[in-house]
């Protein structure tokens, strides 16, 4: 359980630079590493389906370096991810004393990530947020790049804004709990990062996702990869003027069709929805002429032997989509500018580029072939 079995990752970001630690065994190290950041009361966020399995443990290796502990617990699930929550947040840590030296602690996926990251952006004007992500997505994705925020009646994630952690604890071990649905989730992000920019990754995920799953140093390896990849897109771009839209790949179809069930986990979740989309945009690709139809089977392929869906027929009742609703669904995308539709596009797997001002009736053609 010591230090050599993880792996820091520097996200340098000039003043606000941190580490990403990454293995099993990682959040062993929270007390220690909060307590050298100067604070004495930690905000400890979590759900409370993470509270009964593993923040008792975080808790008392907290109080154990001196640190006094706070904690909320928000029930488990997207909901959560509201004004209403954000209010008992911040009410229950002032009401605890926090103070602006002072670190929340965010245990738990990306629900609790982006609103107790939420919370400490706005907090006494923005308290130190170190990240400590238990599922995968949360790890790989979530907990990595700054943006934090909740949801309101009128959209995902309207409200929010960028506050980087000062640390990110991913302690691939935490992992075991999660069940196989969210675990799957999770790895359609892991997979993106190969079909974005490194085909050599995407081939390694391909001979070794049975191990990442089952908990071998190939998940520390695969949490390791894809948060460097984030990172260097993050680096590049931290605040989503440009190239920081690949990561978007796979998300403009994936959003449309969590729209098109009303963000309804029980039947497509965030990363079924993605694997799907990274699957859509390949296949639209090809259709495009950009990219050999190869490719395009390959990462349905992929995707398909570790169980994730790869078509639209796949989400439950998706015999009531239409192209239109479909097409009407990403028009509504935060990211749409002027009308027009951007699409993350490939030329092969892990040649991904920004595609802007795709001809609508080119999608609405595509999506009418894959409903058929
Ligand atoms: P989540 O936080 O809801 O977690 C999924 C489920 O797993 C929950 O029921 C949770 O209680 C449970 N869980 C968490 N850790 C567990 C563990 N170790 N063992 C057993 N159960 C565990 O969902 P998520 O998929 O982690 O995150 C989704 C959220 O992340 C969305 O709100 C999305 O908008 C957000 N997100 C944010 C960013 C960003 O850059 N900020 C990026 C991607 C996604
Ligand atoms: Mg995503």
């Amino acid at each position: 359980m010591g230090p050599s079995r993880q792996e820091i990752i520097r996200v340098p970001l000039g003043e606000r630079a941190y580490d990403i630690v990454v293995g099993r065994g990682a959040i062993e190290e929270a007390g220690a590493r909060i307590a050298a950041l100067g604070a004495r009361t930690v905000g400890l966020v979590t759900d409370g389906t993470v509270a009964d399995l593993h923040a008792a443990r975080v808790s008392a290796d907290l109080e154990a370096h001196g640190l006094r502990v706070a904690a909320v617990v928000v029930p488990p699930g997207e909901a959560s991810k509201s004004f209403g929550q954000l209010e008992a947040i911040c009410d229950a840590l002032l009401g605890a004393k926090l103070e602006r030296g002072d670190v929340v602690l965010a245990l738990g996926g990306g629900v609790v990530g982006d609103l107790a990251g939420f919370a400490a952006a706005i907090l006494l004007r923005g308290i130190r947020l170190v990240q400590a992500p238990t599922t995968l997505l949360a790890q790989v994705d979530s907990s990595v790049g700054g943006k934090t925020g909740i949801n309101t009646a009128r959209g995902k994630n309207l409200v929010g804004a960028f506050h980087q952690p000062s640390l990110v604890l991913a302690d691939t071990a935490l992992l075991d709990t999660l069940p196989e649905r969210e675990m799957k989730a999770g790895y359609a992000e892991v997979a993106k990062y190969g079909l974005i920019g490194d085909a050599g990754f995407f081939r390694w995920c391909e001979g070794h996702w049975r191990e990442i799953f089952a908990g071998g140093p190939e998940r520390d390896r695969a949490v390791a990869q894809s948060c460097r990849a984030k990172a260097a897109v993050v680096v590049r771009d931290e605040r989503e003027e440009g190239d920081r839209a690949l990561l978007n790949l796979g998300h403009t179809f994936g959003h449309a069709l969590e729209r098109a069930v009303a963000y309804d986990g029980a039947r497509l979740v965030h990363g079924e929805a993605v694997a799907i989309g990274l699957a859509l945009a390949f296949r639209f690709s090809s259709r495009l002429g950009l990219c050999p139809r190869e490719d395009a089977e390959r990462v349905a392929a992929h995707l398909d032997s570790v169980g994730l869906p790869t078509r639209i027929r796949d989400v439950p009742g998706a015999e009531a989509f239409s192209a239109a609703d479909l097409l009407a669904a990403m028009g509504q995308d935060k990211k749409v500018k002027a009308g027009e539709l951007t699409f993350i596009l490939a030329r092969g797997i892990g040649r991904s580029f920004v595609a802007r001002g795709i001809d609508r009736t080119e999608v609405q053609a595509f999506l009418d072939a894959e409903l058929a």
